[in-house]
């Protein structure tokens, strides 16, 4: 690695929100470098099974899309680098982005952090992660093969996780804070219908019961405030995310929940800065939206280099 380069475009994240900017920017000759943590596809490639991406009519998993998706940026010319980006300078001149690896400048930077899972925030909560509570359904719902498992939430993650456990688990019992669910129409039936799926509505965990891993969970009816035990070997927390941009230190402009607030141009408060996919304001986080996003930021990226304003 040459530290001293200076990319056209660094690109922070290896979703379908970043490898887009990538295949748009390496494709219009620009010098572009993506530092992903981990593996291509960032929350996508934890999704076990992908029904609504156009072109695949059979459905793909998440994991093998991002791989494609890199795959496709890199036949272009873009470069990746596994990397953790540690701290950034998005205002200096060329812009600084420090990883565990090494530092990278760029002329611009693109943003495609995504968002990881949200917490129950209840006591014993992180003790108990990989003892009975998890946060990922296709990742770990394979060690609960005909056990009792519950889920919380009422949205698409926690209905899909719900149904992807209700063919591993014996018994799937959904736990919802409201009367109905907030996922969309689609899965409304099959869960229904589903044998082993049951439900607690208006209820929220109270309490975590374990001895050295999770045996059950302590439920409140938030309507009548009666609390109820359930017993349980796993318990799948899918309440919904959080943005990853804590690294940003308050140098660009986050709305109350902490996202990076850009539109639709994905232009940050800082010129040469862009946001893209789910770490971005918007109101449809999927991934056909994360990588229309990309391809913004890329063209973003190339008409703000062409001004040579950098
Ligand atoms: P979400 O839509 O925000 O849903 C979060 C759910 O968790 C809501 O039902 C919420 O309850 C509940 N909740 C939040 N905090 C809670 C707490 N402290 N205790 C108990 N329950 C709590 O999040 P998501 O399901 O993770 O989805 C995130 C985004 O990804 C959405 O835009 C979604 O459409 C998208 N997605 C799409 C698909 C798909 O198949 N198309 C699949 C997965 C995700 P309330 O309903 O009361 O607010």
């Amino acid at each position: 690695m040459n530290e001293n380069h200076i990319y056209d475009i660094i690109i922070v994240g290896g979703g379908p929100g970043g490898y887009t900017a990538a295949l748009y920017g390496a494709r219009a000759g620009l010098d572009i470098i993506v530092l992903e943590k981990l593996s291509a596809g960032g929350q996508m490639a934890l999704t076990h099974r992908i029904d609504n991406y156009p072109g695949f009519e059979d459905g793909i998993d998440g994991f093998s899309l991002g791989e494609k998706m890199q795959k496709q940026a890199e036949l272009f010319g873009s470069k990746s680098e596994y990397a953790e980006a540690v701290r950034m300078d998005l205002n200096a001149n060329p812009k600084m982005i420090e990883t565990d690896t090494g530092v990278f400048y760029g002329k611009t930077v693109v943003i495609a952090t995504g968002a990881n899972p949200r917490e129950l925030g209840i006591a014993r909560e992180s003790e108990l992660i990989g003892r009975g509570v998890a946060y990922c359904a296709a990742c770990d719902g394979m060690f609960y093969k005909d056990k009792t498992v519950a889920v919380v939430g009422g949205g698409n993650s926690a209905a899909a996780d719900a149904l992807l456990l209700s063919r591993i688990a014996k018994k799937v019992i959904i736990v919802h804070r409201r009367d109905t669910l907030r996922a969309t129409k689609i899965y409304h039936e099959p869960l229904m219908n589903t044998e082993n799926v049951e439900f607690r509505w208006n209820s929220t965990v109270a309490e975590l019961l374990h001895e050295d891993r999770l045996t059950g969970v302590r439920l409140k009816d938030v309507v009548t405030g009666e609390k109820s035990m359930v017993q349980c070997d796993g318990l799948f927390v899918s309440v919904g995310r959080k943005p990853a941009t804590e690294l940003l230190n308050g140098q660009l402009e986050l709305d109350h929940s902490g996202y990076i607030i850009a539109g639709e141009t994905t232009q940050t408060n800082i010129p040469g800065v862009y946001a893209v996919g789910d770490v971005r304001t918007k109101l449809f986080r999927q991934v056909v939206t994360a990588v229309a996003d990309g391809a913004m930021a890329a063209y973003m990226a190339e008409e703000y280099l062409a001004g040579d304003v950098w």
